[in-house]
C-alpha cells in the first residue's frame, strides 16, 4: 500500500516501543519474569514535522495534540487539519456560533503549540467519505510533507471518526503516488500512526509510547483554550487526558507519555544477520 514502505520498516516493530527525547534517559522497568521495553532511541528522526488530521477541533488538540507538540519543541513543524468544525457540538450554543468558537480556540491552540490550524469544512456528522475529500486531504499531505501522521483508529461509535480514519488510509495512498498529478508533487510519510481517543476504543492497542513530558503542561494549556474541554459537552476530556499522560507514562517508564497503534502495514519488525 506504501510505496515508501522500506524507509519505515527499519522503525516498525509488533512490539510496544518507547520513544524518548534525546536527553532524557530511560531505565527500563524490567519487572522479574517480563520481557524488557522495547526502544528504539530519539523520538527526533520520526517527529520531526507531524500532521494530525482529525475529524473534529477537539480531537484534534487533545488525543493528537501532543505528538506535534513534540514536534514544534524540538525545532520541527506540525499542523493540525480539522475535517469539520464540530459545530453541532454543543447543546446549549448555536451551531454557527459554536462553529466560530471551535475555529477560534483551534487556531489560538495551534499558534501556542508553534504550529497551523487547517480546516476543510465539512458538516459536523456528515463528514463525507467521497474521492473529493480523499483528494483534498491528499493535497494538505502533500502541502505539508509531514514524516508522521496522526487520525483516527477505525474502531469509533462515531461515525465522522470512521470516516476520517478511511479518507486518510486513501488519503495517504494517493499523496504518495507520483502518478496521481496534483498541484504538489508526491509525498510518503514515514509513519501513520492512530491515536488514543476514548471515542475510538474498538480494537485499539497501543505499540508505541512516545514521551510528552517537556511538552505536557503547554499541550494542556492548548487543550483548555476549548469551551468542551472542562465537561461542559458532558465529557471530563481534562481529567481524561491528563491522567491518561501519567497512565502511559507509568506504562512506558516517562513520566508523562502518549499511547499511539502503528498502522496495520507498518507493524512489522526486519531483523538482520550481525
Ligand atoms: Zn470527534
Amino acid at each position: 500500500m506504501f510505496p515508501s514502505r522500506r524507509d519505515f520498516l527499519a522503525l516498525a516493530s509488533t512490539g510496544a516501543f518507547a520513544l524518548s527525547a534525546p536527553k532524557i534517559v530511560s531505565q527500563d522497568p524490567q519487572l522479574p519474569g517480563r520481557p524488557p521495553n522495547t526502544s528504539f532511541g530519539s523520538q527526533d528522526r520520526v517527529f520531526s514535522n507531524v500532521l494530525v488530521i482529525a475529524a473534529h477541533p477537539g480531537d484534534a488538540f487533545f488525543a493528537m495534540g501532543a505528538p506535534a507538540a513534540v514536534a514544534t519543541h524540538s525545532g520541527g513543524q506540525a499542523s493540525f487539519l480539522s475535517l469539520s468544525l464540530g459545530e453541532r457540538g454543543s447543546a446549549s450554543i448555536p451551531v454557527q456560533q459554536y462553529g466560530s468558537l471551535q475555529q477560534q480556540a483551534a487556531e489560538k491552540a495551534a499558534a501556542m503549540l508553534k504550529s497551523k490550524a487547517l480546516f476543510l469544512h465539512y458538516p459536523d456528522g456528515e463528514i463525507p467519505v467521497t474521492e473529493g475529500a480523499k483528494f483534498a486531504v491528499c493535497d494538505v499531505i502533500r502541502q505539508c510533507k509531514p514524516s508522521v501522521i496522526v487520525t483516527h483508529w477505525k474502531g469509533s461509535w462515531h461515525k465522522d471518526h470512521r470516516a476520517c480514519c478511511e479518507i486518510v488510509q486513501d488519503a495517504v495512498f494517493y499523496a504518495g503516488l507520483p502518478a496521481i498529478v496534483r498541484k504538489d508533487p508526491a509525498h510518503n510519510a514515514k509513519k501513520l500512526y492512530y491515536a488514543c481517543n476514548w471515542e475510538d476504543a474498538v480494537g485499539f492497542a497501543a505499540d508505541t509510547y512516545l514521551e510528552i513530558t517537556p511538552v505536557c503542561e503547554q499541550w494542556l494549556n492548548a487543550c483548555a483554550l476549548f469551551p468542551m474541554w472542562r465537561g461542559e459537552n458532558g465529557f471530563r476530556y481534562n481529567d481524561y487526558y491528563s491522567s491518561m499522560a501519567v497512565a502511559h507514562g507509568c506504562l512506558s517508564n516517562f513520566k508523562r507519555a502518549v499511547a499511539l497503534m502503528s498502522s496495520e502495514e507498518q507493524r512489522i519488525l526486519s531483523i538482520p544477520t550481525p
